[in-house]
């Protein structure tokens, strides 16, 4: 008797360690898993993540290609593939530093029309499996149509570095940041 209560006791034992190594290796693989795809997402980079403008979880950096002056891009800091994986909070956050950065662009730029867009999943374009809001000034005749921009989007947005749109150098760039940084401040939207 006293011996199979032992037995017993060693087998509820054995699976409670099983258990635990099973969780722990779970936890390790999903780990190695979300490190192996933060390397390869563009916007995780935390040099990506230097932008003019931010919030707590949100992030405004400025597009390396492109496809129109003052085109810009609100990230969330951490990894987030779906608006739908936002609280209803951070939908808010989000989009009222969209409407920031729409906001100083347009005085940077001397306008009062943007474009924003979201795309959600491949079949909609998105690129980047991280959300991104495009924002992008405009002016009266600076595409033959209004709506190419959204085609001048679709045909070049591979990656952020698109191939097939001229990308910044990093002088370019950090002048851009820089004059935009400036006129954050002088805005008074930080
Ligand atoms: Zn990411």
């Amino acid at each position: 008797m006293l011996i199979s209560l032992f037995e017993a006791e060693s087998s509820i034992m054995f699976i409670r360690i099983f258990n635990v190594l099973i969780i722990n290796f779970g936890l390790i693989l999903n780990c190695v898993l979300k490190s192996v795809l933060f390397m390869a997402c563009p916007f995780c980079d935390k040099r990506v993540q230097e932008g003019f403008l931010s919030s707590e979880n949100f992030v405004a950096i400025y597009n390396i290609a492109p496809v129109l002056p003052g085109h810009s891009l609100i990230i969330p800091k951490k990894h987030v593939e779906s608006l739908f994986d936002f609280t209803d909070a951070e939908v808010a956050e989000f989009m009222v530093l969209g409407r920031k950065v729409a906001f100083l662009l347009t005085k940077a730029l001397n306008t009062d029309a943007f474009d924003w867009a979201v795309q959600e999943k491949e079949a909609a374009g998105q690129s980047v499996p991280h959300v991104h809001m495009h924002v992008v000034p405009r002016k009266v005749g600076d595409l033959p149509n209004p709506g190419d921009w959204y085609q001048e989007l679709e045909k070049s947005e591979v990656h952020i570095d698109s191939a097939n749109r001229k990308k910044l150098s990093p002088e370019e760039m950090s002048s851009i940041v820089t004059m935009l940084r400036k006129k954050t401040a002088e805005l008074n939207l930080v």
